[in-house]
Order: structure tokens, then sequence, then C-alpha cells
């Protein structure tokens, strides 16, 4: 295995310093453009709108409707994401919800400056390192241990206070009626549900809400949600105090605490470790962005506790070393910057982030790709601050671990400017599958991001108050100090893969953004074999097959959101065409 990195460094070492043989390379493997696309389901969803006065796009009709609402009706960006945040705990309650943890990165246009809330769930002050070692993973998904103390509720109301113009409880006022006159239930939802319905049968609060008739709501019914309503509506009235510390954070603690399992069921439901104090200390916080600059643009992400902004900006600084940019060079930078994600990425003190994101280490990293796929595993390499030859890592690489395809991420524009990409999400599709009695709301799972272990010196280990590492990517691009482009999806890690896919089908491969969307996806986060979608495959599985490349198939990667700013005002907000059902993007006005 050693002698095949060498190999191929070597190889990519001559066409890296040669120039003839550079240009005697063959072209690299680009994507083909997507085929026009057709919608499933809901009829009132457009995947792509352009216009002028703000923008939206989100998984779900009613949320952008909600957003667009917000922002004709002179709210801005930040209130606008927030109102449709919530929205989305109602019609994707299985994705996202009050109780669950997000990340926003939003460009504020009157200071010309991108700023970033870390509104990631903690574990709670009694746990350690080993609290979740020798678990079952599937055990813990289901469980009050995995519960994370919620920061969605904290990162909406430092995001009003600091950035809004709408307080808490009028942005809350559309998913209130959403919630009380209830949404349509279609294919994604009534799916989700059947997929959770072993587990939420046996909680009673979740099979009431949820099974109402012993079954998931059927397609076409309408589904209202009025404890849900009641709860944002008291928590309008209340303020966050009313979670943190107060009367629902009591009952949030009860639940994790002592689970309302179902009278007979036989599943093994271990207790949470939270208290009400690990809500009381629980804190949204503004972070500094990451930054990269590609190929002269400048592309903004989430810091640590994400592994989003490093990962996918390392990825672009890899490829960026590189003398061309095909879907080889993509899967190997990829399964690099996940090599490095993996050792040194967590919510610790010690992540050498700007070492991760530099030139230098970009270009050692770079050394490694040769013309064929490298071997299994990658090892990470050394952000240690010393560059130049074309080291050979000598890092042991960490598997990576198990995560879900669940989360959402919702993109908004407004007419002065600002911008927000915002991911939230409760971890599993339906969380921990526990509903809080009488509050209609799913707990997350987030703290089954921590590696379990044993694993020495891991850096996403749980600790006391510490946040597990996320994947999540909500991403900004500028040219010239300039708003191009906002991106973002859901998909555990492969939301790393799809963001990263994304910019490079726009700005590589000369896609449009609707096109950049929906294209085939591929994902290849260090591990043996590249998991693809199947139009993915049928495209490029053999030529990159001949290059080395392992493939799995996976029928659906992430479901992403975006918008570019076409010039001169025009917005263009972009949604999936057809993955989770398609999604749905809205502008404030189509003419200027
Ligand atoms: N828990 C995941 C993360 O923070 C998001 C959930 C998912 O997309 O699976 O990266």
């Amino acid at each position: 295995m050693r002698r095949a990195i060498f190999s191929a460094a070597a190889a990519v070492l001559v066409s890296l310093t040669s120039a003839p043989a550079a240009s005697a390379q063959s072209t690299p493997q680009q994507p083909q453009r997507p085929q026009a696309f057709q919608q499933r389901h809901d009829p009132r969803k457009v995947p792509v709108a352009e216009g002028y006065g703000g923008a939206v796009a989100t998984v779900d009709h009613d949320a952008t409707k909600a957003a667009i609402s917000v922002l004709k009706k002179g709210g801005n960006a930040i209130d606008a994401a927030v109102a449709a945040g919530a929205v989305l705990g109602i019609t994707e309650p299985y994705s996202a919800g009050l109780t669950g943890g997000g990340f926003m990165v939003y460009y504020d246009a009157g200071k010309r400056k991108v700023f970033t809330i870390d509104g990631r769930e903690t574990a709670p002050r009694k746990m350690t390192a080993t609290s979740l070692e020798g678990i079952p993973f599937d055990e813990a998904v289901t469980s009050g241990l995995s519960a994370g103390v919620p920061g969605t509720v904290a990162n909406w109301d430092l995001a009003l206070r600091t950035f809004g113009t709408y307080s808490l409880k009028q942005a809350l006022q559309p998913a209130i009626e959403v919630a009380t006159k209830g949404f349509v239930v279609d294919q994604t939802f009534h799916d989700q549900t059947a997929a959770n319905a072993d587990r939420f049968k046996d909680f009673t609060s979740t099979a009431r809400l949820y099974l109402p008739n012993g079954a998931p709501p059927p397609v076409g019914s309408v589904f209202k949600n009025p404890e849900l309503a009641n709860t944002y509506r008291e928590l309008g009235k209340r303020g966050p105090g009313w979670l943190y510390g107060g009367g629902l954070g009591k009952e949030i603690v009860a639940t994790v605490k002592r689970p309302p399992v179902t009278p007979g069921s036989t599943r093994n439901v271990r207790p949470g470790l939270m208290e009400l104090s690990d809500l009381r200390a629980y804190r949204a916080l503004l972070r500094e962005p990451t930054k990269v600059s590609y190929k002269g643009l400048e592309v903004y992400g989430m810091a640590p506790p994400s592994s989003g902004g490093s990962t996918v900006g390392e990825a672009l600084n890899i490829l960026e070393a590189l003398p061309q940019v095909g879907l080889h060079e993509y899967l190997e930078a990829s399964r690099l910057a996940f090599a490095d994600r993996g050792a040194y990425v967590g919510d610790i003190p010690r992540v050498p982030l700007k070492e991760l994101l530099s030139d230098g280490f970009a270009k050692e990293r770079a050394c490694l790709i040769g013309q064929t796929a490298m071997p299994h595993p990658a090892a990470p390499g050394d952000p240690d601050g010393r560059y130049g030859r074309c080291d050979r890592p000598s890092g042991t690489a960490t598997p990576v671990a198990k995560e879900g395809p669940e989360t959402t991420h919702l993109v908004v524009a407004d007419r002065w400017g600002n911008v927000v990409a915002y991911n939230l999400t409760i971890e599993s599709t339906g969380g921990n599958g526990i509903v809080v009695p009488g509050r209609g709301v799913l707990l997350n799972n987030e703290l089954t991001d921590f590696t379990f272990g044993p694993a020495p010196g891991d850096p996403n280990l749980p600790g006391p108050g510490k946040r597990p590492r996320s994947s999540m990517a909500p991403t900004l691009v500028f040219d010239d100090g300039r708003p191009v482009l906002a991106v973002g999806s859901p998909g555990g890690s492969t939301i790393i893969t799809t963001v990263l896919q994304i910019l490079l089908n726009r700005y590589d491969w000369g896609m449009t953004l609707p096109e950049a969307l929906a294209a085939p996806r591929a994902t290849q986060r260090n591990t043996e074999r590249t998991e693809a979608e199947p139009a993915f495959l049928a495209a490029h599985q053999a030529e990159l097959e001949s290059m080395g490349h392992a493939f799995t198939e996976n029928p659906e990667i992430g479901a992403a959101t975006a918008l570019e700013f076409l010039g001169r005002g025009r917005i263009q907000a972009v949604a999936e065409p057809t993955r989770r059902g398609g999604g749905s993007a809205m502008v404030v006005s189509t003419r200027r």
C-alpha cells in the first residue's frame, strides 16, 4: 500500500512540475449536464424561480411561502429564515424542530461582513468520553441518551436579536398558522412516517401524534399539529427562557430521563443524562466563518464544531492546486479532505483550522493525487505549517462514522442584499423518535454524531458540554466582495460532498445552478467505495473504474437548496427538481 501511495504521488509530481506531461494528460472526466427534469408530487412546488426583491428556496412549499410573505411584509432575510425554519418544524418534523440544532451563515449587506451562528446541540455536563462506548449505534439512535441540549431556539433568538427586525413571537406566527390549519401530507412525509412506524409505536406520545389511527397519515390527508402550534405560541409569549430553564425545559428533561415507552414494548430505551442546569447553560454562539479563495472567488462556510467549512474548503484548495479538475480529482480531493476531517476536526480547542485551510497544506495533499484512485484508506496529512515537499502522510485513517440522510437546508435573500444559508436538524429522520408529551415535537438524537469509542485521541469523542462534530455546510460564495451564490444540503457527511460537487458543477464544469443541483451525485468520504446515484453510475462508472475507483449505489444523495445573484438585482432561487419529492423556490417579485 505504501508503495502505491508513493508511486501515485510520484506520478502527479511529474504532471505538476512538467508542462509537457500535464498537457499530455487526457481531458479530465467531467459530468454530463442533466436532462431537463420533471417534478414528482406536490404540484405547487416549483424548483426554480427568478426575480427581484428577495428570494427563498426550501424543501417545502409552506416554508418557502412563509419566508416570502415575511419578506413581502418588510422582514429581512434573518426574519424570513427563522419563520421558514419554524414552519419546517411542522411540515418537515422528522428533519427539523425547535428541539434540534443547526448552523446559520449570514451575509450582512449593511456591514459587508459574513457572520455565522452555531446553534449546535451540546452534550449534558454528565456526559464523558466513555458514555457512549459499547452502546450499539441503533440502540443509541432511539434513546434519551442521544438527545442533545437543543440549540435551535437559542439560534433563532440570537439571530433575531442581533440581525433581525422581528420578535421571536412574530417570526413564529406563520408556523402557528400552518400547524393550526394543517398541511397536505405528501409521499415523502408518508414514507418517512412509515419508515419510522416501528419505533414511533413504542412511544405513547409519538404514536398518538404520528400514527393517528395506528398507521401513518395517508397521502393527501391534512395533518394538523395543534400541540406544536400551542408550543410555538407559548414560546413566543414566554421567550426562550421557557425552554432554557423554564417549564418547557423541565418537560424536556423529564422526557429524556423517562421516555414515555408504550406499555408492553420490548424496546430497550436508554434514559438520558440531561438536567435543567444543562438547558440553563446553553448558548448559541457567534463564530468566525471559514474562508478560502477558489479560482478568484471567496468561499465562506461554517467553522468547527461543524466540519462543513473546513472540509469543503480544504477540498477546494486541493483542487485549486491541481492542473485540472475532473470527476477523478473531485473524488480524490474529497477523500483526502475527509481523512483530515476525521483526524483533526471536532469541538476541541486544538483544531488546526488555519493550517487545514492553508494553500501550503493543500499543495502537499494535492501531491498525492495521481492518475489513478489512491489506495484506501487515505491517511491524514500533517497540517504542521512545514510544507513544500510531497510528504507521504504517516497518520492513521479514522473510519467514517454512520450518518443518515436527514436534516434540511434553506436559503433566503432579501431586498437589502442580506443572505442566509441555514441548516437545521434533529439528526436522524424522526430524531430519537420521542415526542415530548403534549408539545407536538420530537427530540433530537444529535449526540449520535459523536464518535462512540473507544478511540483514543479522536477529536470527536463525547465530553461534558461538548458539541458533536457536524457535517452541515451552509456556504456563501463571493466574487470581489459581492455575494454571488448561497448553497447547502442535508445528508449527514454527504452534505460536504454535495456542496462541493455543486460548486464544481457550477464553477468548473459550466453548469447553470439548476443543472448543478439536478446533476447526479457521487460521494467519496475516505471510504473504500464511492457511493453514487444510479444516473451517475450509468454515465461515469466504467471510466472511473478504469482509473481504480470502486462504487456502490446510493439511490439519492442530498436535497440541496441554493441561490445565485445574476446581476442587476436579479436572483435565481433553486431547489431540487426531484430528490426528496422536489423543493420549492420563490421570489418576491418576478419584475424589477
Ligand atoms: N447530524 C448531521 C450533522 O450535523 C446532520 C443530520 C444529517 O444530515 O444526517 O452533520
